[in-house]
This record gives C-alpha cells, sequence and structure tokens, in this order.
C-alpha cells in the first residue's frame, strides 16, 4: 500500500469508528447529520437539510457540459444493543450500527473527498445523498418531494454485506428487494364476563381465527412459485383473565414482488379479516401503509455499474433476491437506479461474518477504500463518457 493509500484507509477507519460510536434512530440522527456536515465544510462541499435530518451535498466539476447523478447513503442506525467490546463500540445503550450504515456514510465521504481532487475531469454535478430512516422506510420521499432528484440521470446505492467476501462487489440485474407494506388491524369488539360470551363479542379469539386463517391465503391463494409473505409479529388482546377481550390489535407486514400480488393479498387479507369479525359481531378498524416498493435494478444500469466495478473490484451477480425491503426503491422510480453490494465479510477478521442487524455485527474496515471508489468511479464515468454513450 502505497503512502496515499494508507492516508485514505486511516482516514476512512476513523471515520467509521466515529459514527460507529454514535448511532441514532431513525429519524433522530441529529449528530450524525451534523457530523456529516462538518466533513462536508471541511472539504468545501456546500451542503444543505433535508427534512429534519437528511443531508444533501453537491460537488460540481469543473469542465464546460452538464450531467447528473446522486449517491446514496443511509445514516441510521438501530435499536439493536452492541454485545462486542470493541474500542469504537456504540456509546448509546440499546442502539447501534448494526446494519452497517455507518460503513456506508464512511463511504459516501470517501467518494466525496476522491471527487473534489478530481473536478477538472467531470463536467455536471455530484449528488450527495446522506439519507435517514431507512429502516423504518423513510426519509427518501422527503429528498424525491423537494425537487432534489429532478433532472437526476443516474441513482446509486451500496449496502454492506458480511455474507460477501470483502474485495467483492455484487450488481444483481433485476428484483433485489420485496416491496414491503406495514399493517396494523384493530379488531373492536364487545367486553363481557367470561360466563356470558353470548353478551359480548371476543376480540381475542376473533383476532386468533384472523391470524391463523391469514396464512390461508399465501397456501391455498398464492401461486406457489411465486414469493409472497403475510407475517403477522404483534398481536396484543384482552385486559382481565375472566372476560371477553374488547379490542385485539394485529400488527405485521406484507412482502410481495409484483404490483398484482401487493394489491391482491392486502384486499384479500382485509375482506378475511372483516368477513370473521362480522360474523362474531365485531368490526375491523385498518392501518395501512405501503412502506416502499420493490427493488429492480434495471438492464442497462446494471450493465454500466458491472462494467465500472470489473475495473477496481472483484464483480459477483452471486446475490439471490431477499425479501427484505429499502426505500432506495422510491429513487428508483423517479430516475434509473442501481443498488449494489460491498463484501466486509472476512473469515480471519473476527465477527466481520455476523449477520446484520445483531448485537455482534462488525466489519473488514479494509472495505471502506474500495466502497468508496466504486462511489466516485461509477460518478466519474457517468459525467465523463457514459451519459454521452447512453
Ligand atoms: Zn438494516
Ligand atoms: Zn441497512
Amino acid at each position: 500500500m502505497n503512502e496515499t493509500a494508507r492516508n485514505e484507509a486511516e482516514y476512512l477507519t476513523r471515520l467509521r469508528r466515529e459514527f460507529h460510536a454514535h448511532p441514532e434512530l431513525a429519524l433522530e440522527e441529529t449528530w450524525t447529520a451534523s457530523r456529516i456536515e462538518k466533513e462536508l465544510d471541511a472539504l468545501d462541499i456546500p451542503h444543505q437539510r433535508v427534512g429534519a435530518t437528511g443531508v444533501l451535498g453537491k460537488i460540481t466539476g469543473e469542465r464546460a457540459g452538464e450531467g447528473s447523478i446522486a449517491l446514496r447513503a443511509d445514516i441510521d442506525g438501530l435499536p439493536v444493543h452492541e454485545t462486542l467490546n470493541v474500542p469504537y463500540r456504540s456509546t448509546q445503550p440499546g442502539v447501534m450500527h448494526a446494519c452497517g450504515h455507518d460503513a456506508h456514510i464512511t463511504a459516501l465521504l470517501g467518494a466525496a473527498r476522491n471527487l473534489t481532487q478530481v473536478r477538472n475531469a467531470f463536467a455536471g454535478e455530484v449528488k450527495l445523498i446522506f439519507q435517514p430512516a431507512e429502516e423504518t422506510g423513510y426519509g427518501a420521499r422527503d429528498f424525491i418531494e423537494a425537487g432534489h432528484l429532478d433532472g437526476v440521470e443516474r441513482a446509486f446505492a451500496m449496502h454492506a454485506a458480511s455474507y460477501l467476501p470483502v474485495g467483492s462487489v455484487a450488481v444483481v440485474e433485476g428484483l433485489n428487494f420485496a416491496a414491503v407494506d406495514h399493517f396494523v388491524l384493530t379488531v373492536g369488539g364487545k367486553g363481557a364476563h367470561v360466563s356470558r360470551p353470548q353478551e359480548g363479542s371476543d376480540a381475542l379469539f376473533i383476532a386468533s381465527q384472523i391470524v391463523v386463517a391469514a396464512q390461508g391465503l399465501i397456501t391455498r391463494r398464492t401461486d406457489p412459485v411465486e414469493p409472497v409473505i403475510l407475517g403477522i409479529g404483534k398481536l396484543h388482546a384482552g385486559t382481565a383473565y375472566n372476560a371477553l377481550a374488547q379490542t385485539a390489535h394485529i400488527e405485521g407486514t406484507t412482502r410481495t414482488v409484483t404490483d398484482e400480488s401487493r394489491i391482491r393479498i392486502r384486499n384479500e387479507f382485509l375482506d378475511l379479516a372483516r368477513a370473521i369479525a362480522s360474523s362474531y359481531g365485531a368490526d375491523i378498524d385498518v392501518t395501512w401503509r405501503e412502506v416502499t416498493p420493490a427493488v429492480i435494478n434495471p438492464a442497462t444500469v446494471s450493465a454500466e455499474v458491472s462494467a465500472v466495478v470489473e475495473r477496481i473490484a472483484t464483480l459477483t451477480r452471486d446475490r439471490p433476491y431477499s425479501l427484505g425491503g429499502d426505500n432506495f426503491a422510491e429513487f428508483q422510480q423517479v430516475v434509473p437506479g442501481v443498488y449494489a453490494y460491498f463484501g466486509t465479510g472476512n473469515p480471519s477478521v473476527p465477527n466481520s461474518q455476523n449477520s446484520h442487524h445483531n448485537g455482534n455485527f462488525d466489519m473488514d474496515e479494509a472495505a471502506l477504500p474500495l466502497a468508496a471508489s466504486v462511489y466516485a468511479e461509477y460518478a466519474l464515468w457517468w459525467l465523463g463518457e457514459g451519459r454521452n454513450r447512453a
């Protein structure tokens, strides 16, 4: 490693550890946003807030011409308690960068630093999107609604991947993540003494019927070769052991990969719930939130990113789609964009192959300079020759 490379690696490791030690939950990323702004100031990059905790930076090329690309990093931590005793462990009990978003922030700042040094090599602008609240499905829409994606020609995001070896980058054309919906159904019944059920409407009993019957929509009403999840993770009902529950709350999520099944499963589930409730004299109140569409990488942009990755890293397509979600999908709906993965796992670096969202998650920080270059090189390619070819 030469001295410049060593300096960069040290700079990025220092930054990542600083962010790692200061995780903040979705929509509470105030320290994080200020720290990002401080770094952008040091790099002489103009910036503005988007929403309360989003940050947008802009690097303008010195060449004559046009062009615009957005690079996105999500910045939120998780309600997970860090169990590792590393020197840079979380200083916030119960909150942790357990998904690797600390590395995303760092890689994008590293890319920004690289890009400011080669302003004379490109025209147009690079927008740096530091997006809050990815884990809860917020943040992205604020950038879109404020018009920051207007006129942007390409969008690009990367996620750390402990299941991929450090040095590799996965780019997968087509489906990457499912569409995600979140629902709360409230069963409105009628309380009564347990000895006089005929005078009430037992919300707990009704909710139980709904939870069990819902899985029939998957096994009996869904094409078995199409992935659909109707997951119910919370069920709360009742206040006394000897009374009929007056209300019950059923909370869960759907995961689908086509618009048709997304709409169908929602309608069939609500019809089913209402039918069961009404046959026992109760009603259903529904809160339904469409969290994010599916992440689908378009073929042309996937090919562009793959070609850039092949120059500097080991390209792989070996990353099966998952029924997780990421609201980078919202950017993809307004700008052609790709979502890729950079490997952070290394058998010789302790804990770097542990799963995301776990208290023992960590990474091989050797991945950081590579992730920074993939961000920067794709932007440079697009604003250099890429957009003229497309
Ligand atoms: Zn996550
Ligand atoms: Zn994540």
